[in-house]
C-alpha cells in the first residue's frame, strides 16, 4: 500500500496537472514491486522506491517541481495532523449546540466538513468550529460564547506543537493561538476528559488513501 505521504504527493502533483491520474496509478503499481535498493532491509510494509524519486528518474517531474510539491506535501500534513487534533474537541463543541437546540446537526456538520476541507488543502491556522458557525449565520457570538463558557477554560494546549500554556482571563468565544507555532489552543481538561469515552463521528474522517 502507497505510503500517506506518498499518495497526498501523487494527488498534488495530479492536482497540479504535472503528471496525469493515469502516469500516478502506473507510478504507484511500479513502487510495489521495485524496491529502491534491493540490499536495503525490507520494512514490515515492504520498503518501496519513493514516489517522489520515481517520478525524477521517469522524467516526469524536474527536481525544482519536486521540491515544491514536497514544500506542499508537508503543508498540507501539517495541516491535517492539527485538524485531526482538535476533531473530537470540536465534535463535542458542536454536540453540546445541537443538544441545547442553538444549531442543527446539519449545520454542525457542514461547518465540520468546511473545517475538514480547509485542513486538506493545508490552510492553516484552521478556523474553529464556532467561527465558522457565527461566519454562516447558524449560530449566534453570544450563544458561541455561552457554550464555550460551559468548559473549563484555564490550562490551554496547543493543537499545534503540544506546548501549554495558563492563561489567565481566557475570553470566551475568542480563539487563542500558539506563541510558537500559531497552532489553535484547546483545553487541556476537555482534552482529557475526552479521551476515556469513544466518540463517534457525523461526518466522514479524512482518509490515507488517494
Ligand atoms: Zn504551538
Amino acid at each position: 500500500m502507497a505510503s500517506r505521504k506518498d499518495a497526498l504527493l501523487g494527488r498534488i502533483a495530479v492536482e497540479r496537472g504535472l503528471i496525469t491520474n493515469d502516469q500516478l496509478k502506473a507510478c504507484m503499481m511500479e513502487q510495489q514491486v521495485a524496491p529502491a535498493d534491493p540490499n536495503k532491509t525490507v520494512g514490515p510494509g515492504g520498503a518501496t522506491r519513493p514516489l517522489g524519486a520515481l517520478l525524477l528518474s521517469k522524467g516526469l517531474l524536474q527536481e525544482k517541481q519536486l521540491l515544491e510539491l514536497l514544500e506542499e506535501q508537508d503543508r498540507r500534513l501539517k495541516s491535517l495532523d492539527a485538524f485531526q487534533r482538535m476533531q473530537k474537541v470540536e465534535y463535542l463543541f458542536g454536540q453540546l449546540l445541537v443538544k441545547h437546540d442553538h444549531a442543527t446537526q446539519l449545520q454542525i456538520n457542514k461547518c465540520l466538513e468546511i473545517q475538514q476541507k480547509r485542513a486538506e488543502m493545508g490552510l492553516l491556522p484552521i478556523p474553529r468550529l464556532g467561527e465558522l458557525l457565527v461566519e454562516h449565520g447558524f449560530v449566534d457570538k453570544n450563544t458561541v460564547a455561552e457554550v464555550l463558557k460551559m468548559q473549563n477554560k484555564d490550562l490551554l494546549f496547543c493543537t499545534g506543537c503540544g506546548r501549554q500554556y495558563n492563561v489567565v482571563g481566557v475570553e470566551p468565544g475568542k480563539t487563542y493561538r500558539c506563541k510558537e507555532c500559531n497552532g489553535v489552543m484547546m483545553q487541556r481538561s476537555l482534552l482529557e476528559s475526552l479521551r476515556a469515552e469513544e466518540t463517534s463521528f457525523g461526518f466522514e474522517l479524512p482518509t490515507e488513501e488517494a
